[in-house]
């Protein structure tokens, strides 16, 4: 099996009827980076920076984490990386950090709510990737956005950082990209100015999931009880598809799912063009989409909600099997 999907390394994951999904890889270590050429990954779709900040006993200075970043967006070359800011707090804490006793940490004071109360830490960040990019192109996401509000403020801090390092005469990105992250359904509400004020908007299905159906993704007893191809969670993903096209966001998606071939064929089936997986998912999941027709299985996904299933998984497996 392995050898059939180092064949298709240079294919496209292109369906049969020609629409092309991109499949990236998510990363967070060095280590990941040389499964960038062997996966035949398109690019990073999530960069996670928190692992190098897990990994010390403090905090890492600025010129640190730029001499990373920048390694990273070497090994990259022309694909395109999306950093992720901080997503430190629920179950991430970091070994310097006073412990936060907190009732609910995965709906506490993490990620984005940290680095807005915490600027410092945040601006080192910004201004360690603008320095990395040393004027190429950028992409910078933000985690566990709960309202446009978040958003517009993270973003600020960016530009405030490019504009500053540009006074300083220093190179800016050409192309700067920035997107959040939606992990909470409350941005499934916001309003169409959010979605056009973000370059790109990238589905965090692992907490989305988590909050959509109110069940911890840490709890073995319920983590996996319900089915992410479940119609409400569907028609939340449809819901924001349709926004995403209407305003002419880029949308991605990078939890888990996006990694299990069924999970993954449902979601481009429905219009997702960018799925961010764990490396080793890639040739599987390519395999299946250059064997599916995604708008026939769009129809059978349909049909299945229509006569009123809960999950359309039966439905997507049966199809798989016919194939
Ligand atoms: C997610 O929540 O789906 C995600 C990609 O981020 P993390 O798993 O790091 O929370
Ligand atoms: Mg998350």
């Amino acid at each position: 099996a392995q050898k059939r999907y180092s064949d298709l390394r240079d294919k496209p994951a292109r369906d049969r009827s020609g629409i092309e999904i991109s499949l990236m890889m998510n990363a967070g270590l060095m280590a990941d980076l040389p499964s960038l050429d062997g996966s035949g990954a398109t690019g990073v779709g999530l960069f996670r920076t928190e692992l190098q900040f897990l990994t010390r006993t403090r905090v890492p200075r600025r010129d640190e984490l730029a001499a990373l970043y920048a390694r990273v967006m070497d090994a990259a070359g022309d694909k395109r990386v999306y950093f992720r800011t901080l997503d430190i707090g629920s179950d991430k804490v970091l070994p310097y950090m006073k412990p936060q006793e907190e009732p609910n940490p995965a709906m506490g004071w993490r990620a984005l709510r940290v680095g807005l109360d915490k600027p410092g830490v945040l601006s080192m960040q910004l201004q360690a990737l603008l320095r990395a990019a040393n004027g190429r192109p950028l992409s910078v996401m933000f985690p566990f956005v709960a309202t446009p509000e978040e958003f517009y403020r993270a973003r600020d801090a960016l530009l405030h950082q490019r504009d500053r390092e540009a006074k300083l005469g220093r190179p800016v990105p050409k192309e700067l990209r920035i997107g959040a992250m939606l992990e909470t359904p409350s941005l499934g509400f916001a309003p169409d100015s959010f979605y056009k004020a973000c370059d790109f908007i990238s589905i965090g299905g692992n907490d989305l999931k988590q909050f959509f159906f109110a069940a911890d993704r840490e709890n073995e007893r319920v983590r996996r009880r319900y089915d992410t191809l479940h119609s409400s969670f569907l028609t939340f993903l449809e819901r924001i598809i349709a926004r995403c096209g209407a305003t002419g966001t880029v949308l991605s998606f990078c939890g888990e799912d996006a990694g299990r071939p069924v999970e993954a064929l449902t979601f481009a089936a429905l219009g997702i063009r960018k799925l961010s997986m764990r490396p080793a998912s890639i040739g599987p999941v390519k395999h299946l989409i250059r064997r599916s027709d995604l708008g026939e299985l769009r129809a059978i996904i349909q049909k299945s909600r229509n006569a009123g299933d809960e999950s359309v998984r039966p439905a997507v497996m049966s199809y798989l099997a016919s194939l």
